[in-house]
């Protein structure tokens, strides 16, 4: 029986198709890895219609190709970080243009749109898409773009795609899709409806917490051509060498993430019983408020638990300046665990009443687990918290 290519594409594993794609540019030399072009210009003229770096680099259409293909959309543009892959979507927009947004939107895209796009003239309004009349406003207000993220930070609130995905459909409003905390692997946004999906790379997908970049993928070719001018227009190209780190951190990805879920599942559980801890929230914990829609979105719950401790502000900062194995810091998705308090850290800010009502309290604490032995994460965070006791 013979098939054709696209019908063994198919069949390829998730795990295969991270390791083992592009290996055109190894004809001549036989390298089983790429090397990085670095390179800032090309010979006019060359048969894969490079010309400048701001405007493409083979290193850039290596991991475009291997992202692609995670998300399964047609096209997919790298930039130097998410936040510039958030820049390149903002600046396609127009003066006077609306975005509808999720109310708890990452700190910096909030930052970007109130602070730095409203003096062009872009306007951002706010609410709380897990409401049905927050959907339904979408058509009283006609924008020229939703702007929706799941699982939100830190919250982990779950917005269901599909369904804003389809009212906005129907006035053919694009929806983009900020992936970061769920990846291509246990949430596919376009499937679901929406145009774009982007993703900061610098966290799961690089994995490694060496390197920034963001990845906007899509089927539409409007959209594409887009991305490409705003890549080359506004400089938000990344480097050769930060692709070439996520695209060798992509490689693993599925592996990593597995053994961090796998990690966060059993930690959210153990942390639930504990007398110091108020409550935990897990996508895929029954107590979730959107825990059937979770289910059904995404593959698997996974890697970030936030946790309400029975505790001042004070007595949360030493929790998390006791732990071990978990550094205080920004960021989330490597393959070490990482403790933030939103607070005082992503959403400092965020003026005080506005964080009162998002529920970002003194006492909340994000967690990026990783991918170290359980036993020794839940030795850890048991002996901060008899601390708190
Ligand atoms: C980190 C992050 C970004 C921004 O990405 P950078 O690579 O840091 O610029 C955007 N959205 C979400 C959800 C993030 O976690």
């Amino acid at each position: 029986m013979s098939s054709t290519n696209s019908e063994k594409n198919k069949l390829e594993g998730i795990n295969t198709k991270v390791i083992h794609h592009c290996k055109d540019f190894a004809e001549k030399t036989g390298a089983v890895m790429p090397p990085i072009f670095q390179t800032s210009t090309f010979k006019h003229g060359n048969p894969a219609g490079f010309d400048y770096t701001r405007s493409g680099n083979p290193n850039f259409r290596i991991l475009e190709n291997v992202l692609a293909s995670l998300e399964g959309s047609k096209y997919a543009t790298v930039f130097g970080s998410g936040v510039s892959a958030i820049t390149a979507i903002a600046s396609s927009l127009k003066k006077n243009d609306l975005i509808l947004c999720e109310a708890n939107l990452y700190g910096c895209t909030v930052r970007l749109f109130e602070q730095v796009f409203q003096k062009f003239g872009l306007k951002a309004l706010w609410i709380d898409f897990t409401k049905q009349s927050s959907i339904d406003s979408i058509h009283q207000h006609k924008p020229a773009l939703i702007w929706l993220e799941s699982p939100t930070n830190p919250l982990l609130k779950i917005i269901d795609l599909k369904k804003v995905c389809s009212e906005a459909n129907k006035e053919n409003i694009p929806v983009v899709v900020d992936n970061t905390f769920a990846t291509p692997i246990l949430q596919k946004p376009l499937e679901l409806g929406a145009t774009i999906s982007l993703t900061s790379t610098t966290k799961y997908i690089n994995g490694h917490s060496d390197a920034l970049g963001g990845v906007v993928c899509t089927q539409d070719p409007y959209w594409h051509d887009c991305m490409i001018f705003s890549q080359k227009a506004l400089g938000l190209q990344p480097s050769p060498f930060d692709c070439w780190l996520i695209t060798r951190g992509v490689k693993t990805l599925p592996l990593r993430l597995e053994k961090q879920i796998q990690n966060a599942s059993f930690l959210a559980d153990v942390l639930a019983d504990n007398p110091s801890v108020v409550s935990v929230t897990y996508p895929y914990r029954k107590d979730h408020a959107q825990y059937s829609l979770a289910k059904k979105q995404m593959s698997k719950g996974g890697a970030i638990i936030t946790v309400r401790l029975a505790a001042n502000e004070s007595n949360t900062y030493s929790f998390c300046k006791n732990l071990k194995y978990f550094s205080m810091a920004e960021s989330l998705g490597g393959v070490e665990s990482l403790i933030c308090h939103p607070a005082t850290m992503t959403h400092a800010s965020v003026p005080v009443d506005v964080k009162e009502e998002l529920g970002i309290t003194e006492s909340l604490v994000r967690l990026s687990i990783g991918c170290e032995d359980e036993f020794d994460l839940l030795k850890d965070l048991e002996e901060a918290l008899d601390q708190l006791k």
